[in-house]
């Protein structure tokens, strides 16, 4: 059997950090006490009418330009229908057949060249309420005793971004989502963090013959790290391969990927409802986004983190580049003064271990630290890239330092200035010890001034009646 070929496409949910939800004028807070951010409309009180947040409409907007997008001139609101205590009015406020993005394509860079992912779709709904399962295994709902449910989610505004089925590896998934991520934040839409829930991904993956016809998928639901994604996304594609090899069919379901034991499982829940009887959102009008609202957001997107990526490149490399976005490194990098590739390394190595945040740092400082990091003892290079980040940070204390004491720098350089000077050598051992100064002289033209006169003094004479 010839090697089957990946086929995936993820949904991808983003919550906005707008001010207030979507329809109602409630505070739209990650946490806060359960059940304080409610009022009769995110309740579904009979009577309420829902009220569109222009801000959302107008960050949709942007991302659906950011990924490259055809922006509807008139999208409509639907009804998805489904009954789950998160939903108290019995139905999302979503989009359907009309969302306000379609039809666009998001470019991955990577080393080999650019890889063009479409986008179905990005559109506006409201995200369910939270619920909280108790008891039984890891807040699921299979074992719990009983649930609890917190309204305070319930309505904030939530874009679904959809991507064609383009992708073809667990890496690539875990790449583009990144990618995403990162332009998601740059727009200032969203704090996109997985662990939080401000970002959610599930993933829809099959197997095919190369380049054939697409087969059967099962869906993923609810990786809550990067990381999980690829590996959930692994580990199902694994188990379709042996469906297949061993003569089977997948059958196509839900499932949820447990990073504990590596393994997925089916997910028994709301999911498994289908038919969402959609229908036009009668309380609403359609949404028709102003050309100049429109093109004040396209004014506003700036570079994105893709094309960032390819900028930085040639001067550090593919990976380097790469990390530095991904990561929102990038910024500060290119505000470091000094040689590109050693910026990009300390920033990507020990900056990176340090936990700073990048934009507490004084950019000069930083880079003349950098600039010295050969002359510093690594323990107190490491002390100085973990206070980068306060205030009051210079650099100039712990250059001082490095001038001072370490012999393992040291050495080195004595053993060169030793090895040059053979007569100087001779004449100390024959008993002028005059001119120890010299070579002192020596080291201290070779460390540019840095060496601590103090300890070459010491080194030298043990090294010399040694
Ligand atoms: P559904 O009707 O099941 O929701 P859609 O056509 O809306 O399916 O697609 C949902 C997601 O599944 C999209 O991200 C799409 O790219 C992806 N997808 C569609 N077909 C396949 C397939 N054969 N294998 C993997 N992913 C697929
Ligand atoms: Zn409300
Ligand atoms: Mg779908």
């Amino acid at each position: 059997m010839p090697e089957l070929e990946p086929v995936i496409g993820l949904e991808i949910h983003v919550q906005l950090k707008t001010r207030t939800k979507m329809f109602c004028r409630c505070e739209n807070v990650w946490r806060a006490e359960e059940n304080s951010r409610t009022c009769p409309i995110c309740l579904a009180h009979p009577g309420t009418l829902p009220v569109p947040n222009k801000k959302a409409i107008e960050w949709t907007v942007k991302l659906g330009l950011a990924l490259g997008c055809e922006i509807a001139s008139r999208a409509l609101f639907h009804r998805k229908h489904y009954w789950y205590p998160d939903l108290p009015k019995g139905f999302q406020i979503s989009q359907y057949d009309v969302p306000l993005a379609s039809e666009g394509h998001f470019t991955l860079p990577t080393a080999e060249g650019d890889r063009e992912i479409g986008i179905v779709r990005a559109h506006l709904e409201e995200d369910a309420a939270k619920t909280v399962h108790v008891g039984g295994s890891a807040g699921r709902i299979a074992g719990a005793e009983y649930s609890l449910v917190d309204f305070n989610r319930g309505g904030t505004p939530l874009v679904e971004v959809v991507t064609k089925p383009d992708v073809r590896s667990p890496e690539e998934a875990r790449r583009f989502l990144q990618l995403l991520r990162q332009t998601v934040v740059e727009l200032r839409i969203s704090d996109a963090e997985m662990e939080k829930g401000s970002l959610r991904c599930d993933a829809n993956v099959s197997l095919r013959e190369p380049g054939g016809e697409f087969r059967t998928k099962t869906e993923l639901k609810n990786m809550n790290s990067f990381k999980f994604v690829a590996d959930g996304i692994a580990a199902e594609l694994e188990r379709q391969r042996e469906i297949y090899e061993g003569g089977g069919e997948v059958s196509q379901e839900t499932l949820h990927y447990d990073p504990a034991s590596g393994t997925v499982e089916p997910l028994r829940s709301k999911e498994y409802a289908d038919d969402y009887r959609y229908f036009p959102e009668p309380d609403l009008v359609p949404v028709e986004p102003p050309a100049e609202m429109v093109e004040a957001a396209r004014a506003e997107l700036g570079e994105l983190p893709s094309a960032r990526l390819r900028r930085l490149e040639p001067a550090i490399g593919f990976d380097l580049a790469e990390g530095l976005v991904a990561s929102g490194r990038d910024t500060l990098f290119e505000q470091v003064p000094g040689d590109r590739r050693a910026v990009a390394n300390v920033l990507m190595n020990q900056f990176a271990a340090s936990g700073v945040d990048p934009s507490h740092v004084n950019a000069e400082e930083l880079g003349k630290l950098i600039d010295a990091r050969e002359a510093i003892p690594r323990a107190t290079f490491a002390e100085a890239i973990a206070a980068s980040g306060n205030g009051d940070f210079s650099a100039e204390r712990y250059l001082a330092e490095a001038s001072i004491s370490d012999e393992a720098e040291l050495d080195p350089i004595i053993e060169r200035v030793l090895a040059a000077n053979e007569a100087q050598v001779a004449t100390f051992k024959a008993g002028k010890e005059g001119v120890l100064g010299y070579l002192v002289g020596q080291v201290m033209r070779e460390t540019e001034g840095k060496a601590n006169p103090k300890v070459v003094n010491e080194r030298l004479r043990e090294k010399l009646s040694a």
